[in-house]
């Protein structure tokens, strides 16, 4: 499944920039050691997409004197899953990305971080604090007053060791006590105003299992963890940047490093009509407002995967936003546009009516059927041509009807002539409806004399072409019509702080339809890409497609969609 990223180097952005005159200055010998380093704590986005192909593009970029790490970031053990983790390799794999022998767990650091933290106890540079966690929280002061230095601040390095060494041996409750690192309760910076760097949490972690009740927090374990395996260049999104001197202040202060790693940050993608945190989307997926993180709807990887986006079109769209160093908002459209310039070139095409209303040919002999002969695609002539049957009662689209049209639309009207794709030209002569008024059928008359484009002689030129599928031989196919998840730009921003995002949930982000298809998709595997012409794009659904009954999921619409609001 996977499609191995290609090693073209990207326009030098900022980070690319910088990590070039490293190079050049001969920093690290010249190597370039990145990592992702995700928390295992829920499926990856389209978000993380951006960070994997800067981090693994780097190293692909740089080889060989380069690499790039995967590292769990296991750190919370009460919000972390073996699932998640395994989902995470899958993505990662999956967008053409590979971290050979590089696979690593913060949790196999625990031990040494462990150990730092002792030496910085025993330098006088982290102490144990019996406040509460509410009590640290109010005296940590505001950002134009200092804050207030705790009562066990000034504890000699013994007896911080020692009720260290209990705080592991599991004697106190959660939240008893804290390890925090002893830095300037004045400083401007909040994230340096002692920081605790170690708490109490008697859980189960889902790989040390009992080993230990005290864990690091993420701030302590992530620039020890990247110099811990010679991480050159840490890259991460730019709500960390105001932590970085706590980056540097733990490199500077802990001996013994094997490496000397730095931090710089850049701005994470968001995107429209979407939320992107992990949070919120577990929210989605535990509340049952989309069936699971791989709902075809979800921006998480493993849904855009199953809606047919491919790994190709989110690397291209990756490159395309660059890297910034002030956050902003992508529109949804632009990662839409990658997706279609991908998929043109290889999906194959095929005839689907999705909404069909009855044609019959009333001059067509009953009981022929021929053949047309259509390019599978167009852009790709090697892909070869199909024969497409055809007959004397055909679907259209409804959409490609109006009784009464409304200015500019040049398809099927009462009395007016449209051509049939790679068939012929057809003219409408008489509209069928029930006693209800609903149109039931469309009598029409076909010329013969304008196959192959031939132009109709002594009327108009047509200015329509349409789709259409032999009524006779259409299979019937379940299309799950996916649209946006949401339906105003920003769902978060607009619902505010104390809103419910979920309120501008789109109630037809997802339509079902049995679409009239032509024969030859009942052969379609799982997993295979199509463009419906003259629709839009499909993919077969790999995991409710059966043999021979593909069901496919819309992955998006044609740019120049035909469809003309009514
Ligand atoms: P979320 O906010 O979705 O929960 P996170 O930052 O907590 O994401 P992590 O698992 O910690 O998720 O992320 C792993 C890496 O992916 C981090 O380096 C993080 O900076 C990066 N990342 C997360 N979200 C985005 C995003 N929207 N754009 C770019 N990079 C991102
Ligand atoms: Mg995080």
């Amino acid at each position: 499944m996977s499609d191995p990223a290609p090693a073209t180097p990207a326009s030098l952005d900022f980070i690319r920039e910088m990590i070039a005159a490293d190079v050049a200055a001969g920093r690290n010998g010249g190597q370039v050691i990145t990592r992702f380093p995700p928390e295992p704590n829920g499926y990856l986005h389209i978000g993380h997409a951006k960070s994997i192909c800067l981090n693994f593009g780097l190293s692909l970029e740089h080889a060989p004197n380069s690499r790039c790490h995967l590292r769990f970031d296991d750190t919370n053990p009460t919000k972390e899953e073996v699932e998640y983790v395994e989902s995470i390799m899958e993505d990662v794999k999956w967008l053409g990305f590979d971290w050979g022998d590089h696979l690593f767990y913060a949790s196999d650091y625990f031990e040494k971080l462990y150990g730092f933290a002792v030496q910085l106890i025993e330098k006088g540079l982290a102490y144990v604090d019996d406040q509460t966690p509410e009590q640290i929280r109010e005296t940590r002061g505001t950002l134009t007053t200092p804050g207030t230095a705790s009562p066990f601040r000034e504890r000699s390095p013994e007896e911080n060791k020692a009720l260290f060494a209990r705080m592991r041996a599991g004697e106190f409750q959660n939240g008893e006590k804290v390890l925090r690192a002893k830095i300037d309760m004045a400083s401007p910076n909040m994230n340096l105003r002692d920081p605790v760097i170690y708490r109490i949490l008697h859980a189960h972690h889902h790989r040390t299992g009992d080993a230990w009740c005290i864990y690091p927090m993420y701030d302590y374990a992530h620039p020890l963890s990247d110099a811990l395996e010679g991480i050159t260049h840490s890259l991460c999104t730019l709500e960390f940047e105001h932590h970085r001197p706590l980056y540097e202040w733990l490199i500077n202060n802990v001996d013994g490093l094997p490496g000397a790693p730095y931090q710089r940050e850049f701005a994470r993608l968001n995107l429209t009509y979407t939320v992107m945190s992990k949070r919120k989307l577990l929210r989605l997926v535990k509340d049952g407002l989309v069936n699971g993180w791989d709902d075809p709807r979800m921006p998480t990887l493993s849904g855009i995967r199953r809606r047919g986006y491919t790994p190709a079109a989110i690397r291209s769209f990756c490159k395309a936003i660059g890297l910034t160093k002030y956050p902003s908002l992508t529109e949804l459209n632009l990662l839409e546009h990658h997706v279609r310039e991908d998929l043109n070139k290889h999906a194959l095409r095929v005839y689907a009516v999705l909404k069909p209303i009855k044609v019959v040919l009333t001059n067509y002999p009953e009981g022929q059927v021929e053949h047309v002969e259509v390019p599978n695609n167009p852009e790709n002539e090697a892909d070869g041509k199909r024969q497409v049957p055809l007959s004397r009662e055909l679907y259209i689209d409804a959409d490609d009807f109006m009784e009464t049209p409304v200015q500019g639309f040049h398809r099927l009207v009462p009395g007016g002539e449209v051509r049939l794709k790679y068939a012929f030209c057809i003219i409408c002569q008489e509209v069928i409806k029930d006693a209800a008024g609903n149109i039931t059928e469309l009598r029409c008359t076909y010329d013969d004399a304008t196959r192959h484009g031939a132009k109709p002689i002594g009327r108009p030129k047509v200015k329509g072409t349409i789709h259409w599928v032999s009524a006779a031989h259409a299979a019937d196919v379940e299309v799950r019509l996916y649209d946006k998840l949401f339906t105003v730009e920003q769902p978060d921003e607009q619902a505010g702080e104390d809103g419910d995002f979920t309120q501008f949930l789109n109630p037809a982000s997802l339509e079902v339809v049995t679409a009239k298809i032509e024969p030859s998709i009942l052969s379609a595997k799982p997993g295979s890409h199509y463009q419906f012409e003259r629709v839009g794009y499909f993919f077969a659904d790999p995991k409710d497609s059966q043999p021979g009954k593909p069901i496919f999921n819309r992955t998006v619409q044609l740019k120049d969609g035909f469809v003309v609001k009514k």
